[in-house]
Order: structure tokens, then sequence, then C-alpha cells
């Protein structure tokens, strides 16, 4: 009997296993895939440092986290940046 693979191509480029991790998000960028996720202001309950501006994310503030795809989604590798600087992310790189 042949088997089925009833895995739909979804268009947010998620499979079940990224989405059970709580990603939300497939961003392609010039250095790499990237996996997102919203961090809901309830959701924020600690404090961490945004690699964009280097400034602190306070508990109650609504952020993103974002992490490498090509790491196989490693969660110890997971950047916490406020949505306003990992939005204005791509703007201050040097496009071509
Ligand atoms: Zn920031």
């Amino acid at each position: 009997m042949p088997r089925k693979n009833n895995r739909k191509d979804n268009d947010t480029g998620l499979d079940e296993e990224k989405a059970r991790r709580g990603v939300e998000r497939v961003v392609s960028t010039p250095d790499g895939q990237w996996l997102l996720r919203n961090i809901p202001v309830t959701g924020a309950v600690k404090t961490y440092r945004c690699p964009g501006c280097d400034h602190e994310i306070g508990p109650g503030v609504a952020h993103v986290v974002a992490w490498p795809a090509d790491e196989r989604g490693d969660l110890a590798d997971r950047r916490h940046w406020h949505t306003a600087c990992w939005n204005s992310r791509d703007r201050r790189r040097p496009r071509r």
C-alpha cells in the first residue's frame, strides 16, 4: 500500500514541528532564514537585551524572538528583539 503524504504546503512555510516550538513565521533575509515568534505583552516576563539597539527589553513589552533556521531552530540561539528594531533591521543593512 502506498504511503500517502498528507502534509500540506501551507503559506507560512511552517511545518508541524516548528509550529510546536512556537514558531509563527519564517523570514528570509540576506543573512539566511530566521524563525520568528511574537511575544505578547502578557508573555514578556523577563528582561532581555535587544541585539538591535543594545538596550533592554523589560517585562511587559511585546517583542519578537528570532533564531536562525539553519541551526535547526536551536532554542539556545534565540534572540529577543524590540519589534521596531527587528523591523528596521533590514533597512539598516546595505542592500544590493
Ligand atoms: Zn531594540
